[in-house]
């Protein structure tokens, strides 16, 4: 391995769109997580597929590590250079290439945004509905296959994906998938790299899924005077079916937060957040079979509206309530982890882990996605109070055991990256060795993002 060497050549490529500036280096080596920061040795900016080719061949010929940076919100330390190496930063790849309206597609390349996306969609009806709170880059969410707010309705990364352009890490560059909806046509490549975390290609375009508009909106909240009785809930409006395009759980301690830092005055009970997509009579019908299912699970009033001023101000509560949370606990920093369980199991799986929190030393704030069965915990760590981060990894990991024994998964979405890794044999078995396989098969020299998500000795 000869990073330097690799630096060089991919310098004589970008010129100064390669840098080792201390500030370029240490913007990329920090994370919203707890992991310390590591920075890359360079930043490379590239602007073409072509560059992204040449940057990967000849890292390839040197053995030099190389990690694909989107918007750098990833939550378990996906983007840090634990080898070191090149950071290949996709700001500057951040065009909309074409809308299709008649097929409902668009292409993008991966520093787009989601929120810069959706504002360029505006006049043409056409929305990408995938919603991770934070304003990620396109090609981060396909890399982690992130899910969010309305995947209840729309799916995740995997659904709303139909073709990808992939660097290889020789710099072969190849296409998965058509603008077709459907395709028998072989091995599914693009899920394959869809979620796999920068490990075995760099994305530098995608094919997107994109959903009308939808004609009318309602969304509301409601409170509950107990936790099992929000879950309850939940479970009983997907098994009837009751169609929610969003539905959020956020408990009292996140309420209380929120109340603080957006000055807000929710009373202090866990709270769903709902939101529902159709005619203007299909919203308020389903806003209002809704609020009756709330009333008889003893919860309520649920308090809808049809306006978009007060949707979107629930909305915004809602994805500013992890920084309510950061903001809740001076001098804190949180360990953030989710976890995803088969829907009939989330209230056994959510009452454990409140009850679990409750019993450490830490505050522990418990939202989530619960329309898919996945939620999260804030762990909120004080650096200077001995034990309070050991605290934090064993309630995530007693999180992660609950989930596999209830049926779930480590993480619904926020992905392995450093933070899961140790729990993907019992999650996988067999299967995670295959992993490893493939990951050999298509990065022989292991220069994609080492040290994340495949077996070690990859
Ligand atoms: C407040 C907050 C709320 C969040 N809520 C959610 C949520 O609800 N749902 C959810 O899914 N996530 C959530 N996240 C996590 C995060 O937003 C997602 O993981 C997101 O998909 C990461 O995108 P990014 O552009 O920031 O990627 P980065 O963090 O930059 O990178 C993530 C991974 O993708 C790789 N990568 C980046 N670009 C490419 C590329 N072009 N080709 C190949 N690999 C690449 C990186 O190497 C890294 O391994 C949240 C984060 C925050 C801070």
């Amino acid at each position: 391995m000869n990073v330097d060497r690799a630096i060089t050549a991919v310098s004589g490529i970008l010129g100064d769109r390669l840098t080792r500036s201390d500030a370029d280096r240490k913007a990329h080596g920090i994370s919203e997580s707890y992991f310390p920061v590591t920075p890359p040795d360079a930043v490379a900016y590239p602007e073409t597929t072509e560059e992204v080719s040449r940057i990967l061949a000849a890292c390839s010929e040197h053995g030099c590590p190389v990690v694909g940076w989107g918007a750098g919100t990833s939550l378990e330390g996906h983007a840090l250079a634990v080898r070191g190496g090149i950071c290949v930063d996709f700001s500057r790849m951040d065009k909309l290439l074409s809308v299709n309206d008649a097929d409902m597609d668009a292409t993008v390349q991966p520093g787009l945004t989601r929120e810069a996306l959706n504002r360029e969609l505006r006049a043409t009806g056409l929305f990408f509905p995938v919603d991770p709170g934070a304003n990620a880059s396109l090609g981060g969410m396909a890399a982690t296959r992130a899910s969010g707010t309305t995947t209840v309705r729309y799916g995740t990364m995997a659904d709303n994906v139909l073709g990808l352009e992939v660097v290889l890490a020789d710099g072969r560059v190849i296409r998965t998938g058509t603008r077709a909806r459907k395709t028998a046509a072989g091995y599914d490549m693009t899920r394959l790299f869809v979620g796999s975390e920068g490990t075995l290609g760099l994305i530098t375009e995608l094919t997107l899924r994109l959903h009308g508009q939808p004609e009318a909106i309602s969304a509301g909240v409601c409170a509950f005077d107990d936790m099992g009785a929000a879950v309850d809930t939940v479970i009983a409006t997907i098994q009837f079916g009751i169609p929610v395009a969003r539905i959020e759980f956020v408990d009292a301690d996140t309420a209380a937060a929120v109340n603080a830092y957006s000055g807000m005055d929710f009373p202090l009970k866990p709270h769903l957040l709902v939101e529902f997509h159709g005619s203007p009579q299909s919203v308020a019908d389903d806003a209002t079979r809704f609020g009756e299912l709330v009333e008889e699970m003893g919860g309520g009033p649920f308090r809808w509206s049809p306006k978009a001023e007060d949707r979107s101000a629930l909305w915004e509560m809602r994805h500013k309530a992890y920084y309510a949370i950061l903001a809740s606990r001076k001098g804190a920093r949180a360990v953030v982890t989710d976890i995803c369980v088969p829907i009939s199991r989330l209230a056994e799986a959510v009452e454990e882990t409140r009850a679990d929190i409750a019993a450490s030393p830490i505050p522990g704030p418990i939202i989530g996605h619960v329309g898919d069965g996945n939620f999260h915990a804030i762990l909120m760590v004080n650096d200077e109070a001995p034990g309070e981060l050991a605290a934090a990894k064993a309630l995530s990991h007693r999180m992660v055991e609950r989930a596999l024994r209830l049926g779930g998964t480590a993480t619904g979405e926020h992905g392995v990256g450093m933070g899961k890794t140790d729990y993907m044999e019992a999650e996988h078995g067999q299967t995670w060795a295959a992993m490893g396989d493939i990951k050999r098969a298509l990065d022989p020299t292991g220069i994609l993002n080492p040290g994340k998500l495949v077996p070690p000795s990859n």
